[in-house]
């Protein structure tokens, strides 16, 4: 992919473990890698239509400038945080720290870091079978797009659905979403399950009714199995409720564990072809 590259900005800044980096202050060096499209800027000779490195530069210099971190590895965190929170058409940022001055009383050019940052794509599956069902859906999709870390870039239509549970409870709205996140996986259910709560979810009985419901279906092509976190979602493919408005905006989105696409899942169980497509 194209890049855009800042080679060893000099700034000065105040980050370190110890007392007197942190009043006396040392000279940094970063250097940033920008990951974007550079060829409809290119073709139109249109700045508008690229990112602006100069911006670039100067955010990076606020951040070293206006804060003191301990670390560098925070330094060089907040600064691809704030690149790509700065342009969506940046895909991916690699920040480079260096700090030539460290003091740890040995000889040397330089220490420092690499850390390399990128949008996630992520697929939230809603449902809410409570009070105005559809309100609630509208403003769980408001809260996650107001979120700077996050940014919806697709929604379904709802349908209406029976439960699948056994307890009484009304019938289900459902849609799905396209985000763009910088959230890793875990905090991104963390940030859901805060969005669920804000919006009266609770807990009291398993598959119970709810207010609202966010899924994680898919985080780019990542399986994950963890205590917290299955991903792919672990029923998606025998939810109906779910492949339906998924297939409405990803039909081709590849599950990477089945290898199968979502319209071919959707289809599998609707007993319309065996084979999957
Ligand atoms: P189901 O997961 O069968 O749809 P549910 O959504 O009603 O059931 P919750 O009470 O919302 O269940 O979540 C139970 C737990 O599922 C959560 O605490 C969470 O840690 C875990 N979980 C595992 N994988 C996922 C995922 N992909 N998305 C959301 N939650 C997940
Ligand atoms: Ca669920
Ligand atoms: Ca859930």
């Amino acid at each position: 992919m194209d890049r855009i590259f800042i080679d060893r900005l000099q700034v000065f800044g105040r980050h370190g473990v110890l007392k007197e980096e942190n009043t006396l202050g040392q000279m940094f060096f970063i250097s940033a890698e920008i990951f974007a499209e550079l060829r409809t800027a290119g073709k139109n000779d249109d700045i508008s239509q690229t990112v602006d490195y100069g911006h670039c530069c100067n955010i990076i210099k606020d951040i070293c400038e206006k804060k003191t971190y301990k670390l560098i590895e925070t330094l060089a965190e907040n600064i691809a945080e704030a690149l790509l929170k700065y342009s969506d058409m940046i895909n991916s940022v690699k920040i480079r720290v260096d700090k030539p001055s460290a003091p740890i009383g040995l000889p040397l050019e330089s220490v420092g870091i690499e850390i390399e940052r990128r949008r996630h794509t992520a697929y939230i599956a809603l449902g809410s079978n409570m009070g105005d069902k559809n309100a609630y859906i509208r403003r769980a999709t408001e809260l996650v797009d107001g979120d700077d870390m996050c940014r919806v870039t697709r929604v379904s239509g709802l349908i209406n659905t029976r439960p699948v549970s056994d307890i009484p409870q009304d019938d289900f709205l459902n849609g799905c979403m396209e985000i763009k996140t910088l959230y890793s996986p875990e905090e991104l259910l963390a940030r859901l399950n805060e969005i669920e709560k804000e919006l009266g979810r609770t807990r009291d009985v398993h598959w119970g009714p709810r207010t609202v419901d966010m899924d994680i279906i898919f985080y780019d092509d990542m399986i994950i199995q963890t205590e917290k976190l299955t991903v792919p979602h672990i029923l998606m493919h025998e939810r109906a409720f779910v492949l339906e408005p998924l297939c409405e905006i990803a039909p081709y989105k590849i599950h990477p564990v089945f290898g199968k696409t979502v319209i071919g899942l959707l289809s599998e169980l609707k007993g319309e072809n065996k084979n999957g497509i």
